[in-house]
């Protein structure tokens, strides 16, 4: 007997078939449109998953082979709007399921189908008969201070604990009076002390200028060395939004969120600001995307995930150093966090301020092009003086842990003048290799085609690629001969040497090693204060502390940067020399920047001396346009690994072939190679690299071959995944 079909829902789950499910409504409800963006609870195989509702229909299937939804777990959709329109577009654009990306997009708690958190704050305020009694108690005691500071507005527990010692057993005996209570507030009903800023100087007011005058969505490029004042241009920019009742996101690279970074805003702004980033609990990142849903939070300020809060009174979106390699997520979903944040921007409509010293090759493209327009900050702001850069030839030099008798010099004559010297070098460990002198042997990674870096002044190997440990051996495995050598330098080594040769200095290595713990970095630096000190650092020392107190920055290690197969190589290398070198001179002091290396001559070095970013920049672009490479290319890579290589092979030549059937008209297939890093943690990895010169017909082939991919008997052997736009080419 035919019945009308009830419509059903359609839902996204996260597992990785590129489909929605469709599902009856729970008992009881019928579908309707307005149930899209909830989440709800499905049996799934022999458990059960929480899903989104992506959509409703008739049913596809006889209705009564379709298995029930068990429970809406939201009573209105969490996921609505414009947010909801640039994850499905998130979808179409990385060709993965759309109930990934919702998963990717929600902070776990909520993915897991917990109930949505509480957002509000406890505050304390006065009530009616506290406001009348507060002439009453007995002035200077601790109770009258607590009233007084409560009399003209409520206050967050979080701001007592800033105010006043011992709050609390006030606040007590206040509450026994009937004079204060304890309350939940929304963020927004809170109000901070506001530090005033600097007056702009005209650059800075010319872009934040342009950033207000913008109507609707206008994407900006502040292009400003460090120090030159583009933090003062965001928070006028957003100072200006929170004035016209308008909520702003701020994106901030993961090693540039640090305490500094938050205290900067929290005090400049008058209002809470909400962080979001990788050191919170799971239910702190839930609030503070919740309180970002609910219009509570009115600045969130958060590493790359933070690209996905809801923005309900949106008005404007900050991503401060755009160029930074952080924003790409490297797996599950590979989103590249400013990319999102442009296309969110321009569904909003409200503008996006990218800032960088060293913007990306594709947003200077952009810029070039006119899509983007263009703010610069020529100069440090305040009284701060430009560093100077030297390129020192170590060639036939005698090294000491590969630094030159000059330098050496320079550390101390640096140390001496009461500075403190910053010795960058980025690579962990004691060396990257341990080898026997009497036959050539070298430390490997049994699981990874990678040498093992030396670690613990020599007694311990570990693999930086799939964390493998052990003891070093006391003699070669191979010949048996006790001449095993640690070679090449690590800022451990580094640190060996520098303190055996400046004993009476503070030595401090700050690396990933020494700064596990939250704020590690902080404590550090803080224990360093202003005496002359000598710090050695990987990138983490690039950015977000301030090193007020640094007069000389020496780089050791350029040179394994220069002769690189990546094509991003040369943009990176640059990149970070930028940002180290921007850590000198910050305060009055001038800074020095030695650069050492065994090609003087390298073109990259001279153009980027003679000429500084733009130069070098304007000299890539060109070298890739005659390559095709991006930005005036457009990749995809397709990425497969497993124990057997015939598996990964078979996989990705099938998948070669689907593509090809589908007509890759134009578009370039290279593969299958293997990836550079041919085995790691024990899997083979191979890659299909698919080139093309517009955007859209790589999309098209995508979407026309992707489902036979996905269905290929060969996938199922292996390991894949796709990366639009990858960022590193393994
Ligand atoms: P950036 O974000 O480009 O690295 P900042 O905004 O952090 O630069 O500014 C660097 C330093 O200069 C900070 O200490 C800041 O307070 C100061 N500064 C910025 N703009 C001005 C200004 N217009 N007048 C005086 N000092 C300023
Ligand atoms: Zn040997
Ligand atoms: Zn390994």
């Amino acid at each position: 007997m035919a019945m009308p079909s009830a419509p059903i829902l359609q839902i996204a789950l996260p597992v990785p078939l590129p489909r929605a499910f469709d599902y009856l409504p729970p008992a009881g409800h019928d579908a309707c449109a307005s149930d899209v963006g909830r989440r709800v609870r499905v049996p799934f195989g022999n458990r059960e998953l929480v899903g989104v509702v992506a959509g409703t229909g008739p049913a596809a299937a006889q209705a009564s082979d379709l298995r029930q939804a068990i429970a809406f777990l939201d009573q209105a959709p969490l996921l609505h709007g414009e947010l909801l329109e640039s994850l499905r577009w998130l979808a179409r654009y990385t060709h993965a399921p759309l109930g990934e990306v919702f998963a990717t997009a929600l902070p776990a708690i909520l993915r897991h189908g917990e109930p949505l958190p509480e957002t509000h704050t406890p505050a304390w305020r006065l009530t009616a008969a506290g406001q009348a009694g507060v002439v009453r108690l007995r002035a200077g005691t601790r109770p009258r201070r607590l009233a007084d500071l409560l009399a003209p507005a409520p206050i967050s527990e979080d701001s007592l604990d800033l105010k006043m010692d011992q709050w609390r057993s006030a606040a007590r005996a206040l509450g026994k009076r009937g004079f204060a209570e304890r309350i939940a507030l929304p963020a927004h009903g809170l109000v901070a002390d506001r530090l005033p800023g600097p007056v702009l100087n005209p650059e800075q007011q010319a872009a934040v200028d342009a950033v207000r005058a913008s109507e609707g969505f206008a994407a900006w490029l502040l292009d400003g060395v460090t120090g030159s004042g583009k933090t003062e241009v965001y928070l006028a920019a957003i100072a200006d939004c929170l004035a016209h009742g308008r909520q702003v996101l701020v994106l901030v690279p993961e090693i540039g969120l640090t305490p500094q970074t938050l205290a900067r805003f929290r005090s400049r702004l008058g209002v809470p600001v909400h962080a979001l980033h990788s050191g919170l609990n799971d239910g702190e990142r839930a609030r503070a995307w919740m309180a970002a849903a609910r219009g509570e939070a009115r600045v969130i300020v958060g590493t790359r995930s933070a690209v996905f809060v809801p923005l309900p009174e949106p008005g404007l979106i900050v991503i401060d150093e755009e160029h930074d390699g952080s924003y790409k997520q490297l797996d599950g979903i590979r989103y590249h966090a400013r990319d999102f944040a442009l296309v969110r921007a321009k569904a909003l409509d409200v503008p996006v301020l990218l800032g960088s010293a060293t913007p990306s090759l594709e947003t200077l493209h952009n810029a070039n092009g006119g899509r983007y327009g263009y703010l610069r900050l020529g100069q440090r702001a305040g009284d701060a003086q430009p560093p100077q850069v030297r390129v020192l030839d170590v060639r036939k030099r005698a090294l000491v842990a590969g630094l030159s008798p000059e330098m050496l010099q320079a550390i101390g004559n640096a140390l001496q003048a009461g500075g403190q010297v910053l010795v960058f070098k980025n690579r962990r460990g004691y060396a990257p290799v341990l080898l026997c002198h009497d036959c050539g042997w070298t430390a490997h990674c049994r699981r990874c085609d990678s040498a093992m870096t030396v670690h613990a002044g020599g007694r311990r190997l570990q693999c930086h690629h799939c964390g493998a440990r052990q003891a070093a051996p006391p003699a070669c495995p191979d010949c048996g001969g006790l001449a095993l050598q640690p070679q090449g330098i690590g800022t451990e080594r580094l640190e060996e040497a520098l303190r055996e040769r400046f004993p009476d200095v503070p030595v401090v290595r700050i690396d990933r090693g020494t700064t596990q713990r939250r704020d590690g970095l902080g404590k550090l630096l803080a224990s360093v204060g202003q005496l002359p000190a000598i710090l050695i650092g990987t990138q983490i020392l690039a950015k977000g502390h301030d090193l007020p107190h640094l007069t000389l920055v020496v780089v050791v290690g350029v040179d394994e940067g220069l002769f690189s197969s990546d094509f991003r190589a040369g943009e990176k290398l640059v990149q970070q020399l930028i940002q180290v070198a921007g850590r000198a001179g910050r305060a009055s002091k001038r800074g020095e920047v030695w650069l050492q290396t065994h090609h003087p001559e390298h073109p990259l070095l001279n153009t980027l001396i003679a000429g500084g970013y733009r130069a070098f920049a304007e000299g890539e672009l060109a070298l890739r346009e005659a390559a095709g490479f991006p930005p005036y290319a457009h990749l995809a890579l397709l990425r497969a690994e497993a124990q057997r290589v015939e598996a990964v092979q078979a996989f990705l030549s099938a998948a070669r072939r689907a593509l090809a059937a589908a007509g890759s008209d134009g578009i370039e297939l290279h593969g299958p190679l293997p990836a550079p890093m041919p085995r790691r943690a024990g899997m083979q990895r191979m890659q299909l690299l698919l080139s093309a010169p517009q955007r859209r017909g790589l999309h098209r082939l995508l979407d026309a071959a992707l489902p036979a991919v996905y269905e290929l008997p060969e996938a199922r052997k292996v390991r894949w995944s796709l990366d639009v736009d990858p960022v590193d080419l393994y």
